[in-house]
């Protein structure tokens, strides 16, 4: 059998086949050095080692035609087995998981799932955003509806007081036309009429102290000497039903201020207690220093406020009192004089046990006290001395009757109706006061003012407006001028020319 053809096939051959098996593990182990996140890598090595006993028994082929070493060939042999065998059995219960391994394609279909998904996420998210803004544009819409209900209210509120205030005003003036040569009657008639009035500036009054546009005329005030000052107005106020009392604490200090208007609030407040209270009780009045505040409680005993009322008793025009008894206003002013102070309002309340209301007003610096007469309006003697007043207003009727109340009180008048008007007659005559409207057409009050503020240093100013307007007045005129808030008696008017002439 020593053929040569047939020894180089087997020699050729084996050592091929060596070079291959011994290539094989080479390969498989750089694999696994550069990709060292491949599983199952025991396998890999069993598999190498495996492959390289296959090719050492190649080798042993051929070494054995010549030297026949049997024994070390048996020795190859049964490394290769005892490599072979565990590889084949471990590769079998490998096989469900090398199963499991997804492949490439079912990791792309996986990939476009999660990619629709997320499309499908976003798209829905987008859906959600749509949504959410349609809602905020409803709930804006709903607002502004509520808005204009309570703007519909409050015009409505308005119009049926004044309508029943121009009704007392208009019925007397009439009552006066038909019967003026009958004196006695004739002055009640025109003492209604001005009942009226004052109760239409009370409104007014309030309403714009709610809205924050009226001058709110902060001055210092000693709290006790405000509500001693008032407890007689205050006792006829709640009287004859309820009995008042009124607890001032010692050393209330000073609190900052508008004087009527706070006396307004404690008043609308006491009243409110009254109100609560139809059979009469007690009311209790009382202030005390708190720290840095003063709270001044308004304690009644009646019938209290259920949740829903105290959460809407300071909307203004809210009221649960019927048409013609309550505006709805107390509260919400005696708020917002609160607020303007720098302090608070709060309502404690239980029904059928009563209510408590305290206004917190931050303690001032102890400066000079103004002196506060109480009550509404001033009533002072006739003027000392005569002024020439120069009269400027666009409306005829307000031009008029301000006119005839200052003639009444002999003064000398002359009347522009507007700011050019009053201008060309400046350069005429040189009064003692100009006394003007804010709201103008063309050219307005502050702007008048302004324009002969320094030409004519000795001209007193006073201002006679309908509201707010104080600020831009102030800037205009820097402090020079009074101001008047609009509807004023003639006894206000004559009181504040006295006080510019003196
Ligand atoms: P008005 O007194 O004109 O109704 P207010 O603003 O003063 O307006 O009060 C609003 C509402 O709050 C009242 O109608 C009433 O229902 C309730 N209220 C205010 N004060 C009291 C109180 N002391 N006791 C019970 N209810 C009160
Ligand atoms: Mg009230």
């Amino acid at each position: 059998m020593w053929q040569p053809e047939l020894i180089w096939t087997h020699v050729v051959s084996d050592a091929l086949i060596a070079a291959a098996y011994f290539s094989i593990p080479i390969a498989l182990i750089t694999f696994l050095r550069k990709r060292p996140d491949v599983e199952f890598g025991k396998m890999f090595w069993l598999f190498a080692l495996f492959i390289l006993s296959c090719g050492l028994t190649h080798l042993m082929g051929i070494w054995n035609l010549w030297h026949g070493d049997y024994a070390a060939e048996a020795v190859i042999k049964a490394i290769t087995a005892a490599a072979s065998v565990p590889t084949a059995i471990l590769l079998w219960t490998l096989l469900p998981q090398a199963l499991a391994i997804p492949s490439p394609s079912m990791l792309q279909r996986k990939n476009d799932e999660l990619a629709a998904a997320l499309a499908e996420r976003d798209a829905v998210l987008a859906q959600l955003r749509a949504e959410v803004q349609q809602r905020e544009r409803i709930e804006a819409a709903l607002v502004q509806a509520n808005k204009m209900e309570a703007v519909g209210q409050l015009t409505g509120g308005i119009a049926h007081d004044f309508n029943n205030l121009l009704q007392a005003i208009s019925g007397n003036l009439e009552l006066i036309q038909m019967l003026p040569d009958n004196k006695d009657k004739v002055l009640r008639w025109a003492a209604n009429a001005a009942q009226a009035t004052e109760r239409g500036t009370r409104l007014t009054g309030q309403l714009l102290t709610f809205s924050r546009r009226q001058r709110l005329e902060a001055t210092a005030i000693d709290v006790g000497n405000l509500l001693r000052g008032m407890s007689e107005l205050l006792r006829n106020s709640v009287g004859p039903t309820a009995d008042l009392q009124l607890n001032v604490g010692p050393d209330l200090g000073v609190v900052r201020s508008d004087p009527t208007q706070l006396e307004l609030a404690i008043l609308n407040l006491a009243i409110n207690g009254r109100d609560a209270m139809p059979s009469g009780g007690r009311l209790l009045i009382q202030a005390e220093a708190e720290s840095d505040r003063v709270a001044i409680r308004i304690v009644d005993h009646g019938v209290g406020m259920t949740r829903e009322i105290v959460e809407r008793a300071l909307e203004p025009f809210f009221t649960t009192k019927g048409p013609g008894h309550g505006t709805g206003l107390g509260l919400s002013m005696a708020y917002g004089v609160a607020r303007a102070a720098g302090g608070d309002l709060r309502i404690d309340s239980t029904p059928g046990e009563g209510t408590t209301v305290t206004m917190y007003l931050p303690r001032a610096a102890e400066t000079e006290v103004a002196s506060h007469a109480p009550g509404m309006g001033t009533t002072r003697s006739a003027p000392t001395r005569s002024a020439d007043v120069l009269l400027v207003d666009d409306d005829p009727e307000v031009r008029q009757a301000v006119a005839d109340m200052l003639r009444g009180s002999g003064h000398r008048v002359t009347e522009a109706e507007n700011g050019p008007q009053a201008l060309l007659l400046l350069e005429r005559m040189s009064p003692d006061l100009m006394m003007l409207d804010y709201a103008m057409p063309g050219m307005n009050g502050a702007q008048l003012a302004a324009n002969v503020l320094d030409r004519m240093p000795d001209l007193k100013l006073l201002f006679l407006t309908g509201f707010a307007d104080s600020e831009a007045i102030d800037a205009a005129v820097d402090g020079r001028a009074r101001i008047l808030k609009k509807p004023v008696s003639a006894a206000a008017l004559a009181a504040a020319i006295e006080e510019l002439m003196a």
